[in-house]
């Protein structure tokens, strides 16, 4: 009997030891996703400032953010640019980078909040086997970018209520849908943390009069809305003139209107409570989707899964897909020439002067838009 309880006692210390090792390896992973990814301003930024510039009431939050401001030389009108809506819909975020380590604004200023919502850089989703970061080779080294989350950090935000029901139009969704950015609009001051950040994502377009807002997402390839441009009514005419430039420049895409019954979307809130145009783009990520196989970092740039390839054969998906998956470099490629062309056809539609140059084609990222991201810092 001594010995037996001898044996127990040393079991547990052991197996307390293991688990105070695996913890302590887990909280480092952990807390290493708060670490930013660098990001390099470009020619074209005239300021780097917060999101609490324009509603202090984020300031001092995880949910305080960057606003990368790149201001013409001359007068004109402006838009807002977000990634990181949704972390776990890489090309947004990469795609605003790009855009500020390169775009020069000749007329007018162009905004840009490559983490829209910062604290969902911060972690992954539950049960997904997601990769926490991923890399994209340039010509001078590779570029490191987090993976995160659909939605706020629970650290952040907690606990869920059962039914979440959004502030303005009484809609009611699952719970969870509480921490999403996308689901927030158009935020308010009193409500919960998600809700104080589109708060400040509508105060800031409010307070700079900006134009146009493009919210850039993915899907995943068997989500019915992809390689779209969702727009707001108000913005339909300009949506459409788009996608006619974007077609001329080779890119095929979509375009559907905003419901009007389902709410606290940019597309549908910010267009409903600012007057700018307020435009979403996705395209295809299968590092997002349910029918995919292993997701690792690798899974996230080159966008190959084989078994999207089985279910394309089986005519599951809303895009073409085949061996050679869909990359992040032709994703980002899309989001983009979506920028330039939402700018191209605002100015030839005569609605207002948005100039911006050194934006690369098309053609020229399609492939790679390695060359187009700054150099690491050695
Ligand atoms: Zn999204």
């Amino acid at each position: 009997m001594k010995i037996e309880t001898k044996k127990s006692w040393l079991t547990a210390i052991v197996l307390l030891c293991l688990s105070a090792l695996t913890i302590g390896y887990l909280a480092t992973v952990f807390l290493a996703q708060r670490q930013e990814e660098p990001i390099y301003p470009g020619p074209g930024v005239t300021e780097i400032k917060m999101l609490s510039d324009w509603y202090p009431g984020l300031k001092d939050t995880a949910g305080d953010t960057e606003v990368y401001v790149l201001k013409g030389a001359k007068e004109g009108d402006s838009m807002l640019v977000l990634g990181g809506t949704h972390a776990n819909e890489p090309s947004g975020l990469v795609a605003a980078v790009l855009l500020i380590e390169n775009a020069v604004v000749e007329e007018g200023t162009l905004y840009v909040i490559p983490r829209a919502n910062n604290s969902a850089m911060t972690c992954t989703d539950p049960q997904e086997g997601a990769p926490t970061r991923f890399t994209i080779s340039t010509p001078n080294g590779d570029r490191w970018f987090r993976f995160g989350s659909r939605a706020t950090n629970p650290v952040h935000q907690w606990p869920d209520p059962e039914i979440y029901v959004h502030a303005t139009s009484g809609q009611r969704l699952s719970g969870s849908e509480t921490r999403n950015l996308n689901r927030a609009y158009p935020g308010r001051t009193d409500g919960n943390f998600t809700e104080k950040i589109a708060y400040g994502v509508a105060e800031l377009i409010r307070q700079e009069d900006v134009a146009i807002e493009m919210d850039l997402h993915e899907a995943s390839p068997e989500y019915p809305t992809i390689n779209a441009m969702v727009a707001h009514e108000d913005a339909m005419l300009l949506a459409n003139s788009a996608i006619i430039n974007m077609a001329l420049e080779g890119v095929s895409i979509g375009i559907e209107p905003s419901p009007t019954n389902l709410h606290g979307l940019t597309h549908r809130e910010l267009g409903d409570f600012t007057d700018t145009y307020a435009l979403l783009m996705e395209t295809s990520n299968p590092s997002q989707g349910r029918l995919r196989g292993r997701t690792d970092s690798e899974m996230v740039v080159t966008g190959k899964d084989k078994f999207y390839v089985k279910a394309a054969e089986y005519g599951r998906l809303y895009v073409p897909y085949d061996e050679a998956g869909h990359p992040i470099s032709m994703r980002v490629a899309r989001h983009i020439c979506g920028v330039t062309q939402v700018a191209a056809a605002f100015n030839e539609l005569g609605l207002g002067n948005l100039v911006m140059t050194n934006i690369p084609s098309y053609a020229e990222m399609e492939g790679d838009i390695g060359p187009y991201l700054a150099p690491p810092a050695a």
